[in-house]
């Protein structure tokens, strides 16, 4: 069901022996578009058209009301619960560490520059619930925009005809957890087009305020509805299917990493799982693996479709210096390294969204309880961006504090720059202030 790829007796190029899926996100645009246009003219009625269309269900309110959220955690099984918390607690602690301290640089007498955090004054977190129903996403969204200290947080998720309309219950009992009130039941496009612009009812009664920042994994319809938005408000990425890449030898379990790389296949039929491998051995003995576990496996079909598809593989190299080369070339969303010395072989890993060591860190884990985020970068953007931390949730201010003192001795070098860039009024700011 994984294509062996055998790279060994041939040269190749990194960057090209792993093709990704077509993501049709300018198909999605077309779609998109018409959404937004309306969402803008009519508001809420336009937004739960389109909840009923595409979802099934009108909900009564685009706003969830405080006792469903309260009767949903009070519902919630305790296992569940206890399981919640806990990756709530870890995934606090580790966003907890990562807020940057304010720092003031002492520059000469009279001249200081802060450089001073701010919160992100209101986001609008998009909790994905199609296909399946992510608790664990409200988590990952929540956290660290809490740490950040953000005061304004608007969650969205898809309403399940099966709940009267409301997101699923386990999405609005984490969400009471967490302590966040503002909830509201739609998905797709349209919540996006809400939380970007605001939206009213027939009577003008605002039924969501504008947010500033947009955050969350969705599918191909959310992640192009973002991208129209991007400017007007702040996104964190436009996320692509789930990915991840399991660089191992002959010492790792093949059947603990044949159960990783279909657990990340059944997010998706355009997921990609990969392995990259010294051993032939090795990786015909994962294939053998998957065979036995996929069949009767709850979403075979999606996991069938996604370990056939294009961008799944497997792929044995002759040197783990090759394997390394291949890795940071796809840049990966999840790695996973399971070698004779895993920390020699992560010294020397450049590109990937978070990368889990050990055959006791699997990528699930990090779904759900390790106090990593998982909302990470796909489609090769782990070259150049993160996966969603406190920090996507705050802004640098600086502050900039120079008296007379400060200024004078700099008046005179101001000046010239400012001339020769042709800029004469700027000469003209600083002369002023000396005359
Ligand atoms: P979703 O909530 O993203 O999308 C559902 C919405 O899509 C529906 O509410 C509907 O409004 C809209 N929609 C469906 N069909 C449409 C159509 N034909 N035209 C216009 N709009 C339409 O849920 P999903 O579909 O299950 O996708 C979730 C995605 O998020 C998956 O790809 C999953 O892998 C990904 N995910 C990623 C992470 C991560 O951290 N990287 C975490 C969880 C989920």
């Amino acid at each position: 069901m994984l294509h062996i790829t055998d790279l060994r007796p041939t040269t190749f190029d990194p960057a090209t022996v792993m093709p990704r899926a077509k993501l049709e996100i300018s198909d999605a645009s077309a779609v998109v578009e018409p959404i937004i246009d309306q969402v803008k003219a009519r508001g809420a009625e336009a937004v739960l058209d389109f909840t009923e269309q595409f979802d099934g269900v009108r909900p009564d309110n685009l706003r969830v009301p405080e006792h469903a959220m309260t009767q949903a955690l009070e519902k919630l099984e305790a296992d569940v619960r206890d399981a919640l918390e806990e990756s709530i607690a870890r995934a606090r602690a580790v966003h907890a560490a990562q807020l940057p301290p304010d720092t003031v640089v002492p520059l000469a007498d009279g001249a200081t520059v802060e450089n001073h955090w701010v919160p992100i004054q209101r986001v609008g977190l998009y909790v994905p619930g199609g296909r399946a129903v992510y608790p664990s996403s409200v988590i990952m969204n929540v956290v660290p925009a809490q740490a950040a200290g953000v005061p304004g947080i608007a969650i969205t998720s898809p309403p399940q005809a099966d709940f009267n309309g409301l997101p699923h219950p386990t999405i609005l009992a984490a969400c009471k957890l967490l302590g966040v009130e503002e909830v509201y039941a739609t998905g797709g496009a349209q919540a996006i087009a809400m939380l970007a612009l605001g939206v009213s009812d027939a009577s003008g009664a605002t039924v969501c305020e504008p947010v500033d920042l947009i955050t969350g994994p969705g599918n191909v319809y959310v992640a192009a509805a973002k991208q129209a938005f991007f400017g007007k408000v702040g996104i964190d990425a436009v996320a692509g299917p789930s990915e991840i890449l399991v660089l191992a030898d002959e010492t790792a379990n093949p059947a603990w990493v044949a159960a990783d790389l279909i657990s990340q296949s059944e997010h998706d039929p355009l997921a990609a799982s990969v392995l990259v491998t010294t051993s032939m051995d090795f990786a015909e003995a994962v294939v053998a693996q998957i065979e036995q576990q996929v069949p009767g496996a709850v979403l075979e079909d999606q996991i069938r479709e996604a370990l056939t598809g294009q961008q799944s593989g497997a792929l044995v190299v002759s040197t783990l210096e090759e394997a390394i080369d291949v890795t940071n070339a796809i840049a990966t969303e999840h790695l996973e390294i399971q070698t004779k010395d895993n920390e020699a072989v992560l010294e020397q890993i450049t590109h990937a969204g978070a990368v889990f060591l050990g055959p006791y860190a699997p990528v699930p884990l990090g779904d759900y309880s390790a106090g990593s985020n998982h909302v990470l970068p796909t489609s090769g953007t782990a070259r150049f961006s993160s996966g969603l931390n406190t920090v996507s949730f705050l802004r640098l201010q600086q502050r900039i504090r120079y008296d007379k003192a400060g200024l004078e001795p700099l008046a005179p070098g101001i000046q010239r720059l400012a001339q020769s860039e042709g800029l004469h009024a700027h000469a003209e700011a600083i002369r002023y202030r000396f005359e």
